[in-house]
């Protein structure tokens, strides 16, 4: 879908928080400059984005840090709460009363996605086994009624509509009529207005007969930001209304169309995203953002960013990569990553090294880690640092000494010459992170 881009670029924007050798002031401005240019490409309003980016800005460099919480936490949050807020403050769930009758009322001008919505709308809350019940009342369109039956049939709730009846109010009622007893009913309307006073006329007199719970809007996506002129007249003009935002799935411009809507102080409550009957999502602003970035919430992204902050200490890794990685660095490594969880998982947050060991090394290195732990404890503090006098005799009497076998003590020696090789390789290479420039990792 098309909101995957702005979802990319501003989970990339993210990663330079979780990347940053230290999230300084730069490394705040530089997010802020890279959520500006994700927000911009998504047509969001300029305005918008600046008090976006500003926001940013300010909250991340001058809050004081919540106790237990990293510069590097501190800016996702921010970050991600910043773009929550823009998006709509509260959740706004639709209200469904449970063994009463809701009737909702779907406006909005012709081929914004009115009827498609109204299906999905149907299956939406038929899936949440609520009674459900369509009405079409669009007596300008032909063929208006066989496509909402079609929808209708394929999510199997019942439709009802006269195609040869001219008088839309009337439809309605006598719809209303057919379903008492239903808990959910969801009126189809015509929208034929090209222009959102005649539109917001209709919608009224339409309001005033049907008397619906709520009224929904519903607007075009792919319109971008021109969808606030329209949230922006339905909203000064009805009080139980809320927005619907669909083919979202269409276009760059989705989020330009939800930040623009968000803006009025709409409440948009679904969004469609894509032309089948399921293509439809609740919308809560926090869950939308999360799913954005491709995370569940807040808490899985900090997490994400906690995984990023393992601590491998600057100067025993300057000291690996230097060449001086004698057994003792290798032991207090793996001393230091042992109560940090998996070992491959581990591994991958040190910048540059996770693509080049081998799969397998990382596998065993795993399993192996507890008795590579007792072969070392059962080593002189000489063989520890200087590990090349290790002849056959001394292997001999460390796998003695730590309950291992011989072949066992020469697997780590293997293992341990390799890993000093690769990190001389990866010096020798200059990886952007490491050599003279080595993050800290905090
Ligand atoms: P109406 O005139 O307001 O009733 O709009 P329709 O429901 O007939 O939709 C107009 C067109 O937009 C149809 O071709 C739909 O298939 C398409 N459409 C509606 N919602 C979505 C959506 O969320 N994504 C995509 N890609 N297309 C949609
Ligand atoms: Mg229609």
């Amino acid at each position: 879908m098309a909101l995957d881009h702005l979802g990319s670029s501003l989970y990339e924007a993210l990663r330079r928080v979780f990347r940053a050798p230290v999230v300084d002031e730069e490394t705040v401005k530089q997010v802020a400059r890279d959520v500006q240019r994700a927000l911009l490409q998504a047509d969001v309003n300029v305005k918008l984005v600046l008090e976006i980016s500003k926001r940013i800005e300010d909250r991340a460099l001058k809050e004081k840090l919540p106790p237990g919480i990293s510069r590097r936490e501190h800016v996702t949050k921010v970050v991600y709460e910043e773009l929550t807020r823009f998006l709509g403050e509260k959740p706004a769930p639709l209200k469904i009363e449970i063994g009463k009758r809701n009737v909702l009322m779907l406006v909005g001008i012709q081929g914004s996605g009115k009827t498609t919505g109204a299906a999905k709308l149907a299956r939406y809350f038929q899936k949440r086994g609520l009674k459900t019940a369509l009405i079409c009342t669009d007596t300008f369109r032909p063929g208006a009624y066989a496509q909402l039956e079609q929808l209708a049939s394929r999510a199997n709730v019942p439709i009802y509509g006269d195609p040869k009846e001219k008088n839309a109010t009337k439809i309605a009622l006598e719809g209303l009529k057919r379903f008492d007893g239903w808990e959910v009913i969801i009126i189809d309307t015509a929208g034929r207005h090209k222009d959102e006073k005649r539109l917001i006329d209709e919608m009224k007199r339409l309001e005033r007969t049907i008397k619906p719970g709520e009224t929904i809007l519903v607007v075009d996506g792919t319109i971008g930001q021109q969808a606030a002129i329209q949230a922006k007249a339905f909203q000064e003009a009805t009080p139980i209304g809320s927005i619907f935002v669909a083919k979202l799935d269409g276009s760059a411009r989705g989020g330009g169309a939800l930040s623009a809507v968000a803006a009025t102080g709409a409440l948009i409550k679904f969004i469609g995203t894509g032309e089948k009957i399921n293509d439809i999502e609740s919308f809560v602003p926090s869950r939308f953002v999360g799913r954005l970035l491709g995370m569940g919430d807040l808490e899985s992204l900090l997490e994400k960013v906690r995984e990023a902050e393992v601590r491998v200490p600057e100067k025993k890794m300057q000291a690996f990569l230097s060449g001086r990685f004698t057994l003792t660095d290798m032991y207090e490594w793996f001393e230091s990553m042992r109560s940090m969880g998996p070992f491959k998982r581990l591994i991958k947050m040190v910048p540059g090294l996770s693509y080049n060991i081998p799969e397998e090394i990382m596998e065993t290195a795993q399993d192996s880690l507890e008795k590579w732990r007792v072969i070392i404890q059962s080593m002189t503090n000489e063989e520890r640092e200087k590990p090349k006098i290790f002849k056959q005799s001394r292997i001999r009497r460390v796998a003695r000494g730590s309950g291992t076998t011989e072949k066992e003590v020469k697997k780590l020696l293997e293992q341990y010459s390799m890993m000093k090789k690769m990190m001389k390789t990866l010096r020798r290479k200059r990886f952007p992170f490491f050599g003279k420039k080595f993050p800290k990792m905090t």
